[in-house]
């Protein structure tokens, strides 16, 4: 019998049945889908309650299977679950890479001329977004400017060292590099296929699934009823390019 049941017993004979219906039973606690992504956003947790309430009423709930593909516009999104890549403009390279707990769209606040960004789930991925002019009429330009500028050096190291990879690594490194980040940000097991980490490099499906074999044949992966699981994390890191 738990602390509750013996609290409402105790008390029961002092109010009358009506009263202790209103008075003692619990309700479910309901916390509709935007409510929670804003509990479970480390970052948006300890955002300014003006911010939290804007996601809360007028946040959008995106999700998306490993493997598909969404475009945002001027929007800042805030990841959720999975990890999910941003192409650049011409949908060449990756140019960052967002896990749970991470944001992104920040720049778009800044522009005027906002093009939309296409993201490719690299697992099962849910995010929730808000429009970037939304946050800024909240918060200031002076706020998003400062949020923006810390993001803004990451990225570029980011989209630098993307570039200097897909130029000098070939591409066994670079999938052993792509299965430890998203390790890093998921965890041993992950719902992701060799065709996924292909589109995110822009190569061909057959030589990743050739570098996939290496991996497991090494004892780093192993590919099991559509999940690669991560058996020996350092051994895939020292295969990993590092980029
Ligand atoms: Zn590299």
């Amino acid at each position: 019998m738990n602390a509750f049941a013996l609290t409402g017993r105790h008390v029961r004979g002092m109010l009358d049945s009506a009263s202790y219906e209103e008075t003692f039973r619990p309700e479910p606690v309901r916390i509709d889908a935007r409510s929670q992504a804003v509990l479970d956003h480390p970052v948006l947790r300890l955002m300014p309650d003006e911010v939290q309430g804007l996601i809360r009423d007028r946040g959008r709930l995106r999700s998306l299977a490993a493997g598909e593909c969404a475009t945002t516009g001027a929007t800042v999104g805030f990841v959720v679950d999975g990890a999910v890549a941003a192409f650049d403009r011409k949908n060449i390279a990756c140019v960052s890479l967002h896990g749970r707990g991470s944001m992104f769209g920040w720049e778009t606040s800044l522009t005027s001329s906002v093009y939309p960004t296409r993201f490719l789930a690299m697992l099962g991925s849910q995010w929730i977004e808000a429009p970037a002019e939304d946050l800024t009429d909240l918060m200031g330009q002076t706020w998003v400017e400062h949020v923006f500028a810390r993001h803004a050096l990451d990225r570029l190291v980011r989209v630098q060292a993307e570039a200097a990879c897909n130029a000098v690594h070939q591409v066994p490194q670079r999938t052993a590099n792509w299965i430890f980040r998203l390790y890093q940000m998921a965890g041993r097991e992950l719902r992701t296929t060799q065709a996924v980490l292909a589109q995110a490099m822009g190569v061909q499906r057959t030589s990743v699934n050739a570098a996939v074999k290496a991996l497991e044949r090494d004892g780093a992966v192993i590919l099991s009823r559509g999940r690669l699981v991560v058996t020996d994390a350092e051994r895939l890191e020292r295969f990993a390019c590092g980029c």
